[in-house]
């Protein structure tokens, strides 16, 4: 019997029970070789300061150019990823590219930015994670100050001592942790405490029309009172209007990212679109 539908909108079956969905089965086979090939890619969406609009970080976003479907959102492949345990080889796939990508920019264009990472529960999971995460570094020879990996508060309710653990370990490298989608999980805020977080990201649906919504004003101005408060650092995701950046602003929330400033760009692009901003910047004063 089908207890739940997976966000992805397939069927989730009771252990035991026989599993033949020829779609999704031919979706796996294809991302597996995806992974192997040479079918993903990264993009880059910019962080800015919201007083000055400058480039603080960019977040990694993993897309797939798929031969005959183009190029698919994460949306769509992702949640196929995380239950068929693909997301372990992909996700280690997205921490090597962008670290490849962060030491191109360092060398070409001497751009100091840090680099975010999405990181899912099963690959932080995985037996020696934060030595894998180490070797990397150290093969790319990034400064690790430079890496800051985004974890969903789900990763947070389970397994917490072994969590734990990986969490300290990884902090121990120099590499930073943020709360990707803060407030939409089911997590208590003590672990706020327990876990060894740097930045909270609010999340994209508390700043849609934030300025004529004012439940979603008052969580947002909650959350980034809270991160004062603890010390945190704050970005506020998928900001598309300057309204929403303005009520941010107003509330001092120090970071924002979205459509406004920049949608996810190919790398190459990431370097046009600092010259631009700039230059725009330059003009606006
Ligand atoms: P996320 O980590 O919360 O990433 C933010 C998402 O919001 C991105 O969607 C980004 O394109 C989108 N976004 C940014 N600004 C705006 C805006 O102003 N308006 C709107 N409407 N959307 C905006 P994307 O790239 O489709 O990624 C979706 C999700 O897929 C990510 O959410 C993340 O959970 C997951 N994902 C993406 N790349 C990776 C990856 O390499 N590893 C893992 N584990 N998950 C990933
Ligand atoms: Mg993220
Ligand atoms: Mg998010
Ligand atoms: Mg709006």
């Amino acid at each position: 019997e089908a207890k739940a539908r997976g966000r992805n909108g397939f069927r989730r079956y009771a252990a035991g029970t026989a599993m033949y969905n020829p779609a999704r089965i031919a979706l796996e086979n294809d991302l597996r070789k995806a992974i192997d090939g040479d079918e993903l890619v990264l993009f880059f969406q910019p962080q800015v300061d919201l007083v000055t609009q400058e480039i603080r970080g960019v977040e990694a976003l993993v897309r797939w150019r798929h031969p005959q479907r183009g190029l698919v959102s994460p949306i769509h492949f992702i949640p196929v990823a995380e239950e068929s345990g693909l997301i372990v080889p992909l996700g280690n796939w997205v921490l090597c590219a962008a670290l490849h990508q962060l030491r191109q920019w360092q060398m070409q264009e001497r751009l100091p930015v840090r680099v975010s990472i999405n990181i899912s529960a099963l690959q932080l999971r995985q037996g020696g994670f934060a030595r894998y995460l180490a070797e990397q570094i150290e093969a790319y020879a990034i400064d690790p100050c430079l890496i800051e990996l985004e974890l969903t508060e789900s990763v947070l309710m389970h397994n917490v001592e072994g969590v734990l653990q990986t969490l300290h370990e990884i902090k121990a490298l120099g590499v930073s942790l943020a709360i990707d989608d803060f407030g939409t999980g089911f997590s208590s805020l003590s672990y706020l405490r327990r876990f060894p977080i740097d930045r909270l990201k609010i999340d994209q649906s508390f700043v849609r029309d934030i300025e004529r919504t004012p439940t979603n004003e008052s969580i947002a101005r909650a959350i980034v009172a809270l991160a004062n408060s603890l010390s945190l650092d704050i970005v506020a995701e998928g900001i598309e209007t300057p309204a929403e950046k303005s009520v941010l602003e107003h509330m001092r929330c120090s970071e924002g990212q979205g459509y406004l400033f920049a949608k996810p760009l190919p790398a190459e692009e990431i370097v046009n679109w600092l010259g631009v901003s700039r230059k725009e910047l330059l003009l606006s004063y």
